[in-house]
C-alpha cells in the first residue's frame, strides 16, 4: 500500500529536481518533490547566492541552448514572481583560448559579442587586468541559487505540488503497477502536502513528534494513534507510488543507481571549493569573467550575500577538485586551490583585497564528456545536469524532464545515456 500516490516522483530539490517540480506543477501534474535533506541546504551542488549564467560556449550546440536557457529563466521569473537573473555581461580572456575566433560562432546564433585588447578592457573595468585578447558578450551575468532553488519549490509548493524535505528516498522499486518509492525521515521532517482539492498536509514531525493534519484517504502516514492525538512511530516515512519518477539526485545519482534498470557510465564526483574577496572600491559594476590559461580555468563572479556584508567577488578554479563521493566528502578546502586563486586575484584582479574573506565547498557530478545526462528509460527519468556548468541551464532543465517525465519530448541524443555505450 502506499501513502502517496502521483503521477510523477522527483528525488532531490536541488536546482534541478526544484525546477523540475515547478515546471511539472506549472503543467497541472500531480508531483512529490522529495529531498533528504531541509531545502536549501549545503551538502550538494546547487547552493550559495551566485552561478554565472552566460552565452559563450565554443559548440553550437550550447550556444542555442543558451538562449532557451535565458527564454526559461524569464519564464521562471514571471512565475514566480521572484528576480533570478542579475545580467552583468561577461568578458572571457587568458592565454589558453583563442576568443577572437568565437565571434563569427556567437553572431551565428544571434549573440552580440565585442573584441577588446587586455588595455581596453582594463580601461573600460578598472581594477581588473586581462591577458590576451578580451571577448565581451552582454548577456550574461548571475543567478542566485539560494533564491532560485526556493523560489522553484515554493511556487510548485502553491501550484499543488506535495513536497517533502527531509526525506530520503532509499529505494526505488520500478513495477508495473508504477514505480514505488521507500522513504526514511529526518528529525525535523516538514511534510507540506495538497493531496487533493481542499485536502492539504502541513506536519511537523521530529523528535517527540506530533502530526497536526487532516488525512484523507488517499494521503495516510505510517501513525499510530493515542489519545486522540496520532504519532509517528518510527523513522520510515511514507511511500510513494509515482507513474514516473525523476532522480536529480546530483552526486548522490551512484549511490541511488544500483539495482535500478539502467547503465550509468562512470561518474566522477569532486569537491570544489570556491573563495570570497572584499571589493576595494565597489563602484564599477564588474562583468563576471572566465579566464584559461594552458592548464588553469578561473572564474568571477559576484558573491552576493555568501561574500559578507561588503560587497565581494567570488573566485575559484573551475574543476581544480578532488574527487570524493557525496557522502564521503570532507568539506576541507584545499590550501594548493587557495594559493592558486589568490595568486590570480593578486596578478588580474587588484580592485580586491587579496585576502579571502569567505571560502566554501560544494560537489560537481561529472559526466566523461562534461555533456549532462538527461534522458528517459522507462519510467525513471535521469536528470544529472552538472560537470560545473548546470545551473545557468537549471530553469530550461526542468522544464526539459518535465517534458521528458510526462512524455511530451523525446530525449535529445547529446545528453542520452545511450551515447555511452
Ligand atoms: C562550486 C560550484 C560552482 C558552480 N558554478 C556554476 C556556475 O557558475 N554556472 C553554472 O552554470 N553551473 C555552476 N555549477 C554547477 C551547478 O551548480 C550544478 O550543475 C547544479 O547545482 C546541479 O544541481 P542538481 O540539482 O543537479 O544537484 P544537487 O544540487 O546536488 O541536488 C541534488 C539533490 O538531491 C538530493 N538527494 C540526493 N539523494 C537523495 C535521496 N535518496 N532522497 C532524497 N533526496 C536526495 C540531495 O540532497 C540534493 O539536494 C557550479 C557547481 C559548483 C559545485
Amino acid at each position: 500500500m502506499s501513502d502517496i500516490d502521483v503521477e510523477v516522483a522527483v528525488v532531490g530539490a536541488g536546482l534541478t529536481g526544484a525546477a523540475t517540480a515547478w515546471a511539472l506543477a506549472r503543467r497541472g501534474v500531480p508531483v512529490a518533490l522529495i529531498e533528504a535533506y531541509p531545502i536549501g541546504h549545503s551538502h550538494g551542488s546547487s547552493h550559495g547566492t551566485s552561478r554565472i549564467v552566460r552565452r559563450v560556449y565554443d559548440d553550437p550546440f550550447y550556444l542555442r541552448l543558451t538562449g532557451r536557457a535565458f527564454d526559461s529563466w524569464s519564464r521562471a521569473e514571471d512565475d514566480t514572481s521572484t528576480a533570478l537573473v542579475r545580467l552583468t555581461g561577461a568578458v572571457d580572456h587568458g592565454a589558453g583560448r583563442n576568443v577572437a575566433a568565437l565571434p563569427p560562432k556567437l553572431a551565428a546564433e544571434g549573440i552580440v559579442s565585442t573584441l577588446m585588447s587586455a588595455g581596453e578592457a582594463a580601461e573600460r573595468w578598472p581594477g581588473m587586468r586581462f591577458e590576451g585578447q578580451v571577448l565581451h558578450h552582454p548577456q550574461a551575468g548571475h543567478v542566485n541559487a539560494d533564491v532560485a532553488v526556493a523560489a522553484f519549490a515554493r511556487r510548485a509548493g502553491e501550484l499543488g505540488a506535495t513536497i517533502l524535505d527531509n526525506t530520503r528516498v532509499t529505494s526505488i522499486v520500478p513495477s508495473g503497477a508504477g514505480t514505488r518509492l521507500h522513504t526514511v525521515f529526518d528529525a525535523g521532517t516538514r511534510l507540506h502536502a495538497a493531496s487533493d482539492a481542499g485536502t492539504r498536509l502541513n506536519t511537523t514531525s521530529d523528535a517527540g513528534t506530533r502530526l497536526n493534519t487532516t488525512f484523507d484517504a488517499g494521503t495516510r502516514l505510517h501513525t499510530t494513534s493515542d489519545a486522540g492525538t496520532r504519532r509517528h512511530t518510527s523513522s520510515a516515512g511514507p511511500v510513494i507510488t509515482a507513474g514516473t519518477v525523476v532522480i536529480a539526485a546530483g552526486p548522490w545519482l551512484p549511490d541511488l543507481a544500483p539495482g535500478l534498470p539502467l547503465t550509468l557510465p562512470a561518474l566522477t564526483v569532486t569537491q570544489q571549493q570556491v573563495f570570497h574577496f572584499t571589493r576595494i572600491d565597489p563602484s564599477p559594476d564588474w562583468p563576471v569573467f572566465v579566464y584559461k590559461n594552458a592548464d588553469t580555468q578561473i572564474y568571477g563572479l559576484p558573491s552576493g550575500a555568501d561574500g559578507g556584508p561588503e560587497p565581494a567577488f567570488k573566485v575559484a578554479q573551475h574543476n581544480g577538485g578532488r574527487p570524493t563521493t557525496a557522502t564521503s566528502r570532507d568539506r576541507v578546502i584545499d590550501p594548493a586551490s587557495r594559493d592558486i586563486v589568490t595568486r590570480f586575484v593578486r596578478e588580474f584582479l587588484p580592485g580586491l583585497d587579496p585576502a579571502p574573506v569567505a571560502e566554501a565547498s560544494c560537489l560537481y557530478t561529472n559526466t566523461p564528456d562534461e555533456d549532462f545526462i538527461l534522458d528517459r528509460v522507462g519510467p525513471l527519468v535521469i536528470a544529472s545536469p552538472c560537470s560545473g556548468h548546470g545551473a545557468k541551464f537549471a530553469a530550461l532543465t526542468g522544464e526539459t524532464a518535465a517534458a521528458l517525465a510526462i512524455g511530451d519530448a523525446a530525449p535529445d541524443p547529446r545528453f542520452a545515456l545511450s551515447r555511452f555505450r
